[in-house]
């Protein structure tokens, strides 16, 4: 399945995409057990398909399996009625959010492609370099990245991200996978300057509107090979970064054991896989990304991640473009 989190009514609610429309699970699971002759049919909807996409993943297989009957009950539905109950909308009048709004934690790999480390004129790493990005720092498909006032070093990241469907503590590699509910397009948008003037990342990779992760969680059953997964950045059409996840230095068992030898995992958290060759700030000359740019990051089969990039001055000029005046 690929999901979407969308915004409906100052509501967040979890939907499937199926050609151009995307389907509201939860409405989708209430208009099954209605069809069945069930008093309490939003009730049972509620507790079997949460329109939650982190209440959604914690309940696991059996909420995937009641997704799927009530997907497969769809052709029972008065097409004029299921878009009348916004049961299905057109994607053109979706509001996507990023497919886990508000993940627990967001954990970066850095320097996880040797070409990416030589092009940085940095050692490859011994262990996974990790550091962490909060939240409010996601920007949903489509909306702006900001350039901020205070820098000009505005630099594009292209990324696999994993999503945890299953917590955990002390993961061994021979249970990693299993613990990865989908996979997602993430966009590492990094501020240099700000990232190299002190020893740690955290400034730099933690400016206002600058984690444009989406538009799918393609559930991992969708995924053949998480490993072998050609990815590309372009900036105004042209390719910057042109690489393959089978680059990887560690790959997705390796980073799992890793972080939960030291934290617990839990659903909903967010990795960004590290970024491949390619990136602004060691070309030459340098570049990067203006307002009026538009960058974009595709993954086969993942999704396509697009993202306008404004002046922060414009951005703060109307509601601000994450909400926050
Ligand atoms: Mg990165």
């Amino acid at each position: 399945m690929r999901l979407i989190t969308y915004q409906q009514a100052g509501q967040q609610r979890l939907a499937a995409t199926l050609d151009d429309h995307a389907i509201d699970l939860n409405r989708a699971a209430a208009a099954l057990h209605r069809s069945r002759g069930a008093v309490n049919a939003q009730a049972l909807a509620d507790a079997t398909v949460p329109a939650d996409m982190v209440a959604f993943l914690a309940a696991g297989k059996d909420a995937c399996l009641a997704a799927g009957a009530a997907l497969n009950h769809l052709a029972a539905i008065d097409r004029e009625e299921a878009r009348r109950d916004l049961l299905i909308l057109p994607m053109s009048d979706v509001k996507l959010l990023p497919p886990v709004p508000r993940p627990p934690k967001i954990i970066c790999v850095a320097r996880n492609y040797a070409k990416h480390a030589k092009e940085a004129n940095l050692p490859l790493p011994e262990l996974p370099i990790l550091f962490t990005r909060f939240a409010n720092t996601l920007v949903a498909p489509g909306d702006p990245v900001i350039r901020p006032t205070v820098s000009e070093e505005l630099d594009w990241e292209g990324e696999l991200a994993a999503i945890i469907g299953e917590p955990g503590y002390r993961i061994t590699r021979e249970r990693a996978m299993d613990h990865i509910a989908g996979y997602s397009v993430f966009n590492d948008v990094t501020v240099r300057d700000y990232q190299f003037r002190v020893t740690q990342y955290t400034a730099g990779k933690n400016f206002r509107a600058s984690g444009p992760f989406g538009p799918y969680l393609v559930t991992a059953d969708a995924v053949a090979d998480p490993h072998d997964l050609p990815i590309t950045t372009e900036v105004n059409g042209n390719v910057k970064q042109d690489a393959n996840t089978n680059e990887f230095i560690f790959d997705l068992p390796t980073i799992i054991e890793h972080i939960s030898e030291f934290v617990p995992l839990e659903v909903g958290d967010v990795i960004a896989t590290g970024t491949p060759a390619g990136v602004g700030f060691k070309r030459e000359p340098a570049e990067f990304l203006r307002p009026g740019d538009s960058v974009k990051v595709t993954i086969d089969g993942i999704g396509v991640l697009e993202n306008p990039v404004v002046a922060e001055e414009d951005a703060l000029a109307g509601d601000g473009a994450d909400g926050f005046a």
